[in-house]
């Protein structure tokens, strides 16, 4: 599943039709009014979390690009057709999405300060709400994307091992200076994974996601089904500390 840095730059690649009428709306979304987009302009493009919205006058588009949803700019793929949206200058079609339609302003369906990614993040906020469930599992809170938008299994890994803390740790447990440092990485990881995606490296930065052996300590990393979602996570037993309740 794609994660908020890997949306950031689909919006960077889907830039190039801003300012562009939509010249053609198809696909096999169900109920979605493809003739209200027609010669509609194109006025921006925001990310929110794992969702991309394309902004429109009076309406926006949302695409969610799920567990399987794939995207093509300027080409086509062998798929069923979702939702495709062709400009003058090219065109941009998703498979496997989900879509819908938006007439509500969008500050009143978004909080923007809860994404991990955008300029309004609070830090405070999600960790007030983190320590609010203070008996959840850190491995499956840091997925609650009504805390962390944008933050999904591959970052989710790769900063609990950044910050040594094992993925079945509870959030109360955990002091909460190391909770603060947890939510910050959530943050300053996903901008850096950004920069590897730009490069198109994002992969070879992966220091325990869909690895292994731990690189501190050469030993075989442990996968296992964790939280509610069932998510695959990779840790270390020997240094990620496991902080749970005494006794
Ligand atoms: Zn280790």
């Amino acid at each position: 599943m794609p994660e908020g840095p890997e949306m950031v730059f689909l919006k960077e690649q889907a830039e190039q039709f801003l300012g562009q009428p939509v010249m053609r709306a198809e696909g096999s979304a169900r109920g979605f009014p493809f003739d209200r987009l027609k010669n509609q302009e194109l006025t921006s493009i925001q990310t929110f979390g794992k969702e991309l919205l394309f902004c429109f006058p009076g309406f926006a588009v949302r695409v969610h690009l799920l567990l399987f949803g794939k995207y093509a700019i300027n080409g086509k793929l062998n798929r069923e057709l979702r939702l495709g949206l062709a400009f003058d200058n090219g065109e941009i079609n998703f498979y496997a999405c989900g879509c819908r339609f938006m007439q509500e302003p969008l500050e009143s369906l978004y909080d923007w300060s809860t994404d991990v990614l955008h300029a309004s993040f609070d830090t405070d906020k999600a960790l007030e709400k983190l320590c609010r469930k203070p008996n959840r599992i850190i491995g499956e809170a840091l997925l609650d994307q009504t805390i962390l938008a944008g933050v999904g299994n591959g970052i989710k890994n790769e900063v609990l091992f950044r910050n040594r803390i094992h993925p079945e740790s509870l959030v109360g447990e955990i002091p909460e200076p190391e909770v603060r440092r947890l939510i910050a990485a959530c943050t300053s990881f996903s901008f850096e994974y950004l920069d590897w995606i730009r490069e198109g490296r994002a992969e070879e930065h992966w220091l325990v996601y869909k690895r292994k052996e731990c690189p501190r300590d050469h030993i075989p990393l442990l996968k296992a089904k964790i939280g509610k979602w069932g998510r695959s996570s990779y840790f270390c037993e020997k240094c990620q500390q496991l902080f749970l309740p005494d006794g």
